[in-house]
């Protein structure tokens, strides 16, 4: 596949690693995130990141220069107009979403693809802001992005064919492999993983088990590499709750409901990892 240019929306966990995977290669990026100094964050992660692949030997150093130098940062979308593919990683909230959909309708060439890295929102929703649904899909990429190979292929109502195959195409040009799915709450990933991650939560709630022991359960006894409450706190607890709230409305089934537990550490903000706590502490 011919290198393309790329546009990352949000500079966050995720919009770090998607920069970075498209740089390493051969695309040139423009990494967009509301103000400098979240961007120059952001610069300094990637570049940390590649170098510890350059130290395992998993890329040349030179190679950690060459995909820095394809990075550029803006924090106007306007910097996103020459793009052939935008890749949307901003929080996990529709109206912000669907806001970025109708202002990148609006500036981008009509045959870019728009795709968004969402956890649960609906690509159709977001499809909708636009005057291009066939060109909007799902690209839902895994944390950390760099180390996981699925890229979650989400098609909305209106997505076309020759978007799907481009999309496809493209992940796998990254060296990930693309898994089709179709666009309903959750899509397959977060569907089964939440509802685990909720019941784990709520075994802490309800005095069945301390976070240890629910994750040493769960590593020990089902070989899952890292615990669930583990890995609340390394997606963020207000992104597990955004997904909890989406599932919850979107199939209207109790037994999606968001423990209380998890929207009183929300309230606190504890959301994990990226804020020095959650169910685990993180400091420094
Ligand atoms: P994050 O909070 O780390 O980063 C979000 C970034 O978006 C922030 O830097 C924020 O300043 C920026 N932002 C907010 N509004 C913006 C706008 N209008 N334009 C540009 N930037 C804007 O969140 P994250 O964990 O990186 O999640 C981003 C998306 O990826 C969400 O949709 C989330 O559901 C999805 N996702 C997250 C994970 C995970 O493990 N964290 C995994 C897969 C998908």
């Amino acid at each position: 596949m011919t290198p393309k240019t790329v546009a990352v929306l949000g500079a966050g966990t995720m919009g770090n690693g998607i920069a970075q995977v498209f740089a390493q290669n051969g695309h040139q990026v423009v990494l967009r995130d509301l103000d400098q100094a979240i961007l120059d964050r952001a610069l300094g992660a990637i570049d940390k990141s590649l170098a510890r692949l350059a130290e395992k030997g998993k890329i040349a150093a030179a190679d950690r220069e060459a995909s820095m130098g394809r990075i550029t940062t803006a924090t106007d979308l306007a910097a996103a107009a020459p793009a052939d593919v935008v890749v949307e990683a901003v929080v996990e909230k529709l109206e912000v979403k669907a806001e970025a959909f109708r202002e990148l309708d609006r500036l981008t060439r009509p045959e870019a693809i728009l795709a968004s890295n969402t956890s649960s929102i609906s690509i159709t929703k977001l499809a909708a802001a636009t005057k291009r649904p066939d060109k909007v899909i799902g690209m839902h990429f895994m944390n950390p992005v760099p180390l996981m190979v699925l890229v979650e292929v989400i098609r909305g109502q209106a997505t076309s064919d020759e978007t799907t195959r481009t999309v496809m195409e493209l992940s796998r040009a990254l060296g990930k492999t693309p898994v089709e799915v179709d666009d309903y709450p959750g899509f397959v990933s977060n569907r089964v993983l939440m509802p685990m991650i909720n019941e784990a939560i709520y075994c802490v709630y309800e005095g069945v088990a301390t976070p240890e022991a629910v994750d040493q359960v769960m590593k020990l006894g089902m070989n899952h590499p890292m615990g669930p409450l583990t890995l609340a706190d390394f997606i963020g607890l207000d992104v597990c709750l955004a997904i909890l709230n989406v599932l919850h409305d979107g199939l209207g089934d109790p037994k999606y409901r968001p423990c209380p537990l998890l929207k009183r550490m929300v309230d606190a903000g504890w959301l994990g990892r990226k804020s020095g706590r959650g169910f685990y502490r993180y400091d420094g």
